[in-house]
């Protein structure tokens, strides 16, 4: 089935993927008029409207409806004029007819491709997650897409056990959401620690603790290697002997790029698909990538908020403005009921290079805070247990503020204690990480929903939600409340 190939009148640019950094793409160009002055097609693999992906274990907690998770509705491409194909799987990237074909055999022609599309879940090497004909274990599952939410929302009521494979953020988060589910939960982590990419030793045990408390046990250092069906049901086996009933598996164990269509059209891939600063295929000037899928300057991401760093760069270079994009900083954020984790920047690479750490512990009240600094410099940070600095902390990360010798001291001590205790949140603060909002921005709304629509505040890791709402309060006459940054907010 062939698309007509006749040209339009305006350039045509086609996206690939319609998950977070597709999404925000749109919106800038959107925002920049530019779906009044070229056509617009996006193609996604998924059924579902673009959604907000990292609110999945939201969802599975019951915090969150699965419509709360929209992003951008099918009514809202339509009304922009842009053309949203959900369902839509591409197979194949010709360039040099410059088409794409989806899995009914359309071709799409364009002027511009943009690439976005994602990562895959890595499959670990755990015997009998496969069975012979090739299908996933019935009680094996992903937790990537709203589908697999969906599927494994549906196996609940049957499921008394779960095993978790992976201790990582995404790991940790499906864990708590699963045992607030009344699902008695066990984490396999085969680092010797939970979080072993982001924090040390000692902070993993101040965390593993607390998910003890919360009824999630952990199994560090141990490799969950054989899926067996027992009499009794499914059964994890361990490398420490230990085995492990179970009614579900949740793979969480980490993810890759997503670059097979990249490679089918020859573009140069390592880890990712990798792009210039302008977010350029090396190879192909005409095909761009960002998000998940992209490797920039040998790193690639996995985060929301590079994604939408580089969604309003590659928007504004579509649009002929001199945009470049020249890396990003991540603040990465645990979503899970009463566990608060924060962690900025790469705090392993930045030891590594010479950064000097900063710490401040406490296990008896179940908090570790800790800061890597280099020539003055916040350049990443650990916190679990205490979140009540995240922000002042943040800012000073992403502004690379140079600090005195005993200021990082002062900003791990607990707000009551620290010099700025129950300070206004200046204005020029930086409140959504995600979406890289001030304070100011915030105060001058009117309401969640106006902050939400112009700042884009919120609607991210959801992390900051507590205090926007408290910077959006006002009082009885009328006038904005004062906002401090709160622990867990
Ligand atoms: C459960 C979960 C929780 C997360 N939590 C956080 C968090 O708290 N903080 C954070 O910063 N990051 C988090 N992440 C990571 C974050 O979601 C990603 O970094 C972000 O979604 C990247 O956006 P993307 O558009 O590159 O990829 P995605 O959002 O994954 O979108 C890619 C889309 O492309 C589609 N696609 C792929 N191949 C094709 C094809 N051939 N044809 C058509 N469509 C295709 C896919 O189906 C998918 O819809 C989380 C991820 C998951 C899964």
């Amino acid at each position: 089935m062939d698309e007509s190939r006749s040209r339009t009148p305006h350039p045509r640019l086609v996206v690939v993927g319609s998950g977070m950094a597709a999404t925000r793409l749109v919106e800038e160009l959107v925002a920049r008029g530019a779906h009044e002055r070229m056509a617009i097609t996006v193609l996604g693999e998924e059924d579902t409207a673009p959604y907000n992906r990292i609110l999945l274990s939201a969802v599975l907690e019951g915090t969150h409806r699965p419509e709360a998770l929209t992003l951008r509705t099918v009514r809202w491409y339509a009304a922009h004029g842009v053309d949203l194909r959900l369902g839509a799987r591409v197979l194949g990237v010709d360039r040099e007819r410059k088409d794409v074909m989806l899995v009914d055999g359309t071709l799409v022609e364009y002027d511009v491709l943009v690439l976005a599309t994602g990562s895959i879940p890595t499959l670990p090497p755990i015997r009998g997650l496969v069975r012979r004909e090739g299908s996933l274990h019935d009680a094996v599952h992903a937790f990537r897409s709203a589908a697999d939410c969906r599927r494994l929302l549906a196996a609940l009521p049957s499921s008394r056990r779960a095993v978790v494979v992976g201790g990582g953020l995404l790991g940790l988060q499906v864990a708590r959401a699963l045992g607030v589910r009344g699902v008695a939960t066990e984490v396999v982590e085969g680092a010797d620690h939970l979080l072993h990419r982001q924090i040390d030793a000692p902070a993993a045990r101040i965390l593993t603790r607390e998910l003890k408390r919360l009824g999630v046990a952990v199994y560090a250092g141990a490799r969950a290697v054989r899926l067996v069906d027992g009499p009794s049901g499914p059964a994890m086996r361990l490398d420490n002997g230990f085995t492990l009933d179970t009614d579900l598996v949740v793979l969480t164990a980490g993810g890759r790029p997503s670059t097979a269509l990249a490679r089918g059209a020859g573009l140069e891939v390592r880890r990712g698909i990798v792009v210039d600063d302008r977010l350029a295929s090396v190879t192909d000037p005409s095909v761009h990538a960002l998000g998940d899928c992209a490797e920039h300057d040998g790193r690639t991401t996995g985060h929301v908020s590079p994604a939408w760093d580089q969604a309003g760069v590659l928007a504004g270079i579509l649009c002929a403005e001199n945009a470049t994009y020249d890396g990003s900083r991540v603040v990465a954020r645990l979503r899970a009921s009463d566990l608060h984790v924060a962690v900025l920047g790469e705090p392993a690479v930045e030891v590594a290079a010479g950064g000097e750490v900063v710490e401040i512990a406490n296990p008896v009240a179940g908090s570790h805070r800790s800061l890597v600094v280099r020539d003055g410099r916040i350049v990443a940070a650990t916190l679990v247990g205490d979140l009540s600095r995240v922000g002042l902390i943040t800012q000073h990360f992403d502004r690379r503020t140079v600090l005195g010798p005993h200021e990082p001291g002062g900003l791990l001590l607990p707000e009551r204690a620290g010099r700025a205790a129950g300070a206004l949140l200046p204005d020029d603060a930086e409140v959504c990480a995600c979406a890289g909002v001030t304070a100011g921005r915030i105060r001058a709304c009117a309401s969640l929903e106006q902050a939400r629509e112009t700042t884009r505040a919120t609607t991210g890791c959801g992390g900051c939600a507590g205090t926007v709402r408290r910077l959006l309060a006002r009082d009885e006459a009328g006038h904005p409340a004062l906002a401090t940054i709160q622990k867990g907010t």
